[in-house]
Parts: structure tokens; sequence; C-alpha cells
């Protein structure tokens, strides 16, 4: 039978796609379906046909599924921010504990290794310690500030978001109305034009301390008395700063920031550790799952006093320190210097004096330390972003053979493709730990274990 755009069918949903969409088949053939879940009986429209899938529209839930949940958050359909907040949080648990073995088994032709039960959280809301709101002007005329609508840059006004620390809460509105006092225009994305583009806050879930930073289409923050003035009054807050970021780009931030009040950073503690952290410097989102992430790792990677650790793209040394001290000597590795910056000053703060920290590529960086200075590593640390590892660093974690190798992923699909390529060098992934760091998103985190040769 021939699918055409705008076809009706009834069929049962019996999947979830890795974006979050329920999948399911109209007469055999593949149908993706936004806000559909698995269990659900939908009554479903074909809006767009591909060679050998479809897309379809959600028209009626005939029989919903024994594991849909009314969602907290009123907006959770249109926003972005978190695509299955409809879906029982052990039932999220279990879609991406699947996820992660399924593509480590079909992508990455891995076999033998053990998947640990997945870590979830006790109490999965409020938890993000830092956001990006975008700002903008809506159809009447009115500054507005939120998160993106799904796949699109339309901004959903936000002023109470479930899964975003409530002490930032206060942020958004003093910023909007210092705005609208001042005069003061948000970015418009089409014309170019316009100075606010996003605001970006971060809470120390440990210390409290609170960061704004403004990121601006220009090099000067106008009336910036005022808005010292308003942000001051919210409890906590420890860091104003301003990013210019002019270029016609997605990319959130600029590469600098000018500190306008108080500290040029804040800190948060995890396992007993201080860390000093920038805007500019990446850090975990989710305070309490970081905790037991690390924790997997540190476990994994089982270090002894006369280890050396090289813990590649370290951010501000939140892991590196960590281990080092159980370690004889760690060497952290970043791209962003403002996070090599945190990650020294970290160490010092913590009084760790076997941690050293290399500004570069860890693709460049480790090669180059590895064939010049012949430097060697018992335990290698890997905790790439989203694109993975490099082939090139991948080249030369294998001809450096480790003891033990730790990869700790954000993407499984990228993980797989790296796992696999490790496995042909010799190394075998022994255990699979997922850990949510994300709730209510599609999006999984994994630590695993490899052994050398
Ligand atoms: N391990 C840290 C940071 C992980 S996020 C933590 O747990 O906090 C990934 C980090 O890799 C970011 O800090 C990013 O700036 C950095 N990065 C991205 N590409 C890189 C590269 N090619 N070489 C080194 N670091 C990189």
């Amino acid at each position: 039978m021939n699918i055409k755009k705008d076809d009706i069918f009834t069929f049962p949903i019996e999947d979830l796609s890795s974006d979050g969409s329920g999948v399911g088949k109209a007469d055999g053939f593949t149908v993706f379906i936004k806000d559909a879940l698995p269990g659900d009986l939908a009554r479903v429209k074909i809006i767009k046909v591909k060679k050998t899938y479809g897309y379809g529209r959600l028209l009626e839930i005939l029989t919903p599924s024994p594991d849909r949940v009314k969602p907290l958050c009123p907006a959770a359909r249109s926003c972005g921010g978190c695509q299955i907040q409809a879906l029982s949080y052990p039932a999220q648990l279990r879609f991406k504990e699947k996820k992660v073995r399924d593509l480590l088994t079909r992508v990455g032709k891995l076999t033998g290794f053990e998947m640990l039960p997945v870590i979830g959280m006790d109490d999965p809301w409020y938890y993000r310690n830092k956001a990006q709101y975008p700002v903008g002007t809506d159809r009447s005329g009115h500054l507005t500030a939120g998160f993106y609508a799904g796949r699109t840059h339309s901004i959903i006004p936000v002023d109470h978001c479930c899964i975003q620390s409530k002490h930032t809460e206060d942020i958004l509105p003093a910023v909007l109305a210092w705005m609208d006092r001042n005069h003061i225009s948000a970015y418009d994305e089409k014309s170019g034009r316009g100075l606010v583009r996003h605001v970006l806050t971060r809470a120390g879930f440990h210390t409290g301390q609170i960061m704004v930073c403004l990121v601006i289409n220009g090099r000067k923050l106008p009336a910036s008395e005022d808005l010292i003035h308003t942000l001051r009054q919210i409890s906590g807050m420890t860091s104003v700063s301003f990013s210019p970021n002019t270029a016609r780009t997605n990319v959130i931030m600029g590469d600098s920031v000018q500190t306008i009040w108080g500290e040029p950073f804040i800190t948060d503690k995890i396992g007993g550790n201080s860390y000093q952290i920038s805007p500019l410097s990446f850090y975990q989102v989710n305070p309490v799952q970081t905790e037991k992430l690390y924790a997997a790792a540190l476990d994994f990677a089982d270090p002894g006093p006369e280890d050396v650790i090289w813990d590649l793209y370290c951010g501000i040394g939140t892991i590196s320190l960590f281990m080092a001290r159980k370690a004889a000597h760690v060497c952290g590795v970043e791209i962003i210097p403002q996070a090599i910056d945190n990650a020294r000053e970290n160490a010092a703060i913590n009084q760790i004096t076997n941690a050293d920290f290399f500004v570069g590529k860890a693709e460049d960086v480790l090669p180059e330390a590895y064939e010049k200075k012949h430097i060697h590593a018992d335990i290698i640390v890997v905790d790439p972003p989203r694109k993975g590892c490099d082939k090139a660093l991948l080249d030369c974690i294998i001809q450096m053979q480790p003891r033990k190798l730790v990869y700790i992923s954000c993407d499984p699909a990228t993980l797989a493709r790296d796992l696999r390529i490790l496995e042909d060098g010799g190394f075998k992934a022994e255990k699979v730990q997922c850990v949510d760091m994300f709730p209510h998103s599609v999006h999984v985190e994994t630590v695993v274990s490899l052994s050398g040769k």
C-alpha cells in the first residue's frame, strides 16, 4: 500500500526514537510522531513521507500508554528543553538504558560488557544549576525571554521552569525589567540588530552563590549601574558580568567576559573539593548526579598511589582533582583557556600539588607530549563533548596502552563509534554505567570502563 501525506491511521506506538518521538507502523511503514509514547494507541495523520519512513501528527490518543503521566510543566509539549516529561520517570530511565545498550551493540558491535543498573534521581525536578535564556521581542513588540521551542528559535516565555534551580528564578524578570526601564533592545537573529542575546545564570548547589552573565551584541553594556543595583538585591548574587558576542551565529557565549560586579566566578563544591567556575567554563549542570557520575568514574579508574592519570577534556579540573588525591600525578587537558585558569586555581585552593593543566586540543596536546616527551599514562579519562573523541586522540591512546581507560560520554552514538575503534585497538569495554544527568530530556550520560591489553 502507498502511504500519502494527509492519510490517517490508527496504530500502536511501539518505540521511542532517539529524539523522543513515538515510533509506530502505519501498514508496515515506519512513522515518527512527536508527543506519542510507546504503549499509546494513537490516531495519526501523515504529514511527511520519505523513502523508508515518514512523520505523523498525533491527532488523538485512543488508549494512553501505562507509562504516560501528566507533565508538571504546562509548557512541556512546546518547549524544546524537555522532550519526555509525559513519560513516567522509571520509563524514562528504561528508555535511556535501552538506547545506550542498543547503540553499543548495534553501532559499536560490542559484546560481553556488563551493563550496571542506570542511576536515576530520587527527586528529578529543579536539578539544573545553569540556564541560558534567549531574549527576544514577541509579536506585540514586548520583550520576552525563556527557552526555544523544539527545533526552532521561537522563544517560549518561561517564568517557572520545573527543572531549573529555584534560586535563579528572580533573575530573568529583573533583567527584563531593567531592559524595559532603560530602553535596551533585545537581539534579533534575523536582522542581527539589538543588544541583549542571552542571559546566563548559574547557581552553586552547595554554596548558594549565583552568577549572571549577559551575552550582548556589542562591546559596551549601557545602564550597568542600574543592572548591578537590581541584581544585587537577589540573595546569593556573587558575580555579574557580560560577554560580547557580535557574530551572526548560534554559538551562545562570546569568547571573553567582563566582570562588572563581584567576583569573576562562583564557587561550588563536589565531593569535598571546592571549584571556582567562570562564565565560559564548562561545569556539569546536575550537581546531585555529578557526584554519582564522578564516583562511578573513580570506581572504574580505581587509581593507586603510583598511578599517573591523564584527564582529557578536563574543564575546570573537576575529575582531575577528584582523582588526584588517590594518584601519584594527574595531567588535565582542556581547550578553553579560562577553564584551565579555573583548574589551576582550583588545585591551589584545594591544596592539591600533584596536578598539572595544559591548554589545547586533547588530540594535539596528548600526541605531542607522547612523541616529544615520551610521557606515559597508567590511566586515561576522556570526557568529550557530544561529537566524541578525535581519531588522532584515540590512535594516540591506543599507542600509549594505559592499563585502564574511562570514557565518560554525553552522546551514546559517538561513544559507540569510538568504543569500536578502541576495541579494534586492543581495549576491552568491561562495564557500562548510565547516569541520568538530564531527567525529562532524551539525553543520557554514560561511563564506560575499558581495560588495556
Ligand atoms: N570533565 C569536565 C568537562 C567535560 S565537558 C567535567 O566533568 O566538568 C567537555 C569539555 O571538553 C569542555 O570543557 C570543552 O571545553 C572541552 N573541549 C571541547 N573540545 C575539546 C578538545 N578538542 N580538546 C580538549 N578539550 C575540549
